[in-house]
């Protein structure tokens, strides 16, 4: 009887045109898309491409999953790219090469800085200058970045600011834990509000 959905539908007030609607708004058929707002659980893992070793560096579990806008232009390309139609509970595996990702490690990012920069730190935290250290600086315009000391000098600093990730192929597996649609507001600032975005 290929009629007798339709019919039940028509018998308690509801027409076939409702139910369409009703389903395609329905969360379990969202497909990640510009202006979701996404959840999800994820591990990620890097190495230098090919079958080089993997090096095992964050993740985030269900309880604590990373919540962005997608489309918002807050995450790297390749990460939307692998996520955008995905639904809910759909699990998934990608790798991103660095120019999808956190590109290439560059010269032109390490930079040799006057000690003076950072006298009057280093008083207060004389470790601070420590080969390998991540220091968080600005450019004095509000912009902020994080520098590793590279070598320290007598009188200059030399800090790299690439991206720790730059160069490395990333592994990430996860979960799309859940999917709204974000609010006028959200789309309006470009980012998420309430449980893992932010709170203003
Ligand atoms: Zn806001």
């Amino acid at each position: 009887m290929p009629c007798a959905v339709d019919d039940a539908f028509i018998f308690s007030g509801f027409k076939p045109a409702d139910y369409v609607t009703l389903q395609a708004n329905s969360i379990q058929f969202m497909q990640i898309q510009v202006n979701t707002v996404v959840s999800v659980s994820y591990s990620l893992e890097i190495n230098e491409g090919g079958s080089t070793p993997r090096e095992f560096v964050e993740k985030a579990g269900a309880e604590n999953p990373l919540t962005f806008l997608f489309g918002a232009g807050g995450m790297i390309p390749g990460f939307e790219q692998a996520l955008e139609g995905l639904k809910q509970g759909d699990s998934f595996a990608m790798e991103i090469n660095p120019e999808d990702a956190y590109g290439h490690a560059s010269d032109d990012d390490i930079v040799e800085l006057p000690f003076s920069v950072f006298a009057a730190e280093v008083e207060k935290y004389p470790d601070m200058l420590t080969i390998g250290n991540i220091i968080p600086m600005n450019d004095g315009q509000g912009h902020q970045f994080q520098g590793k000391v590279k070598s320290v000098g007598m009188d200059t600093v030399t800090m790299d600011f690439n991206h720790p990730l730059a160069g490395k192929t990333l592994h990430f597996t996860g979960k799309v834990e859940t999917l709204r649609e974000a609010s006028a507001e959200e789309v309006a600032h470009g980012h998420v509000h309430g449980p893992g975005g932010h709170h203003h």
